[in-house]
């Protein structure tokens, strides 16, 4: 049987590039006694709200076990609606603007499978969240990876940007704050980047599913759609996920421009149909009543980032930037001289600490990603044990 595997679309993409051969390793040497330390995977370690659990297992409980509106429920979709009144001052209309999906990465692939012909081109900025590229080959797109320098902490210059938008050009994407580097885009570099949509005719996909992953007071986060003249071109990607710690839930949502709803429903349609019921119910109760619980979270996140940075500032031949928003550090191991694929593999395999090399997130040799979504004296251990492995090299 001949199978022609893989298809056009597909030919271009590597599964895991590169991080699922840590992930099976790091696995596998637990499995065989190893006590291995995780600060690989982007997975927040807190339990979800208590609220959220008990409207989801009353929900189902009362029989809430059957398909939903295509486009979430209407109670989910008008807290949504409510929280970007609150929090952006935007005013979205539920029952024309939003989609609720079965997770951010639901979202990316309906959005860009609804938007790209064959050809077309994304502006991606790199480092960046590794199933972009695949997501819109996957929907036969281009991506254009705009390099971002440490020099600039990693935030892509609107100049930059523009350099590389051709008449085949079609949207940009962008995420802030960022994974893998936890940059986030300061007001000019928003507005600069929005600058060149306009000018450009582009459209703007908005990544944000660590909004509320910001830690500095002076800078809070920066929606994208509520610039002027952004709201029609911009297609906000979030979800439950990281900010209440409800990751395995799988619910996120998409804001787009009302004229495009009809084609958002197709692609959403053959992707899921619906997100989960029952979770829905879920977080809806988690939008209406915990937000205290993502303070905690949040307070706890920006205490374990500052241990980390003071941690790895100490360690010769590691330089590392102070990222200002999400749960990762992206540190620059060029001053250690060995390349981040064996800095990885043999950290994990002398120290038993996981970490995952730069080059899947499209950067180029020398850093490495780490994530703090782990508790304080399990990131503790583990950077002692990568100060003493850095000393030996
Ligand atoms: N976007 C970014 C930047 C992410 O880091 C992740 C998950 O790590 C996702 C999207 C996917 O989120 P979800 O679990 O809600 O699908």
């Amino acid at each position: 049987m001949d199978y022609r595997l893989p298809c056009k679309n597909m030919k271009d993409i590597a599964y895991g590039g590169g991080i699922r051969e840590i992930l099976s390793r790091a696995d596998e040497l637990q499995r065989s006694g190893r006590d291995i330390l995780h600060l690989e995977i982007g997975r927040p370690d807190f339990d979800s709200p208590g609220p959220a659990k008990r409207a989801a297992m009353r929900a189902l409980e009362s029989g809430d076990v059957h398909y939903t509106d295509m486009a979430g429920t209407f109670e989910l979709r008008s807290e949504v609606a409510a929280k970007y009144s609150r929090d952006a001052g935007l005013d979205v209309d539920p029952g024309r603007e939003l989609l609720i999906t079965g997770g951010a990465i639901e979202a990316l692939s309906t959005v860009f499978l609804t938007l790209l012909s064959p050809g077309d081109e994304v502006v991606v900025p790199a480092p960046y969240f590794p199933p972009y590229e695949d997501i819109i080959m996957m929907a036969g797109g281009v991506p254009l990876r705009v390099p971002c320098t440490m020099e600039n902490g990693f935030r892509p210059q609107p100049g930059d940007i523009e350099k590389v938008v051709t008449p085949r050009t079609r949207a940009i994407l962008i995420n802030s704050p960022n994974n893998p580097t936890g940059a986030t885009l300061k007001a000019d570099e928003i507005s600069g980047i929005a600058d060149i949509a306009r000018k450009h005719d582009l459209l703007v996909v908005s990544d944000e599913c660590y909004e509320k992953f910001t830690y500095e007071t002076d800078s809070p986060h920066i929606y994208m759609a509520s610039l002027p003249g952004m709201r029609e071109r911009t297609f906000t990607v979030s979800a439950a996920s990281k900010t209440f710690s409800m990751t395995g839930w799988r619910v996120g949502w998409l804001m787009f421009p009302a004229q495009t709803r009809q084609y958002i429903m197709k692609s959403h349609q053959s992707i899921a149909t619906c997100a989960n019921s029952f979770a829905q119910a879920g977080v809806a109760e988690a939008l209406r009543s915990c937000q205290a619980d993502v303070d905690r979270m949040i307070g706890e996140y920006k205490r374990r980032r500052d241990l980390m940075i003071e941690m790895l500032s100490g360690i010769e031949g590691v330089t590392v930037p102070v990222p200002s928003g999400a749960f990762y550090v992206f540190p620059s191991i060029k001053g250690l001289g060995v390349p981040s694929f064996e800095f990885c593999t043999r950290l994990l395999e002398e120290e038993g600490v996981s970490t995952v090399p730069g080059q899947p997130f499209g950067a180029p040799d020398g850093y490495f990603r780490a994530t703090y979504c782990r508790p304080a004296d399990e990131i503790r251990e583990a950077l002692a044990r990568l100060a003493s492995f850095a000393a030996r090299l």
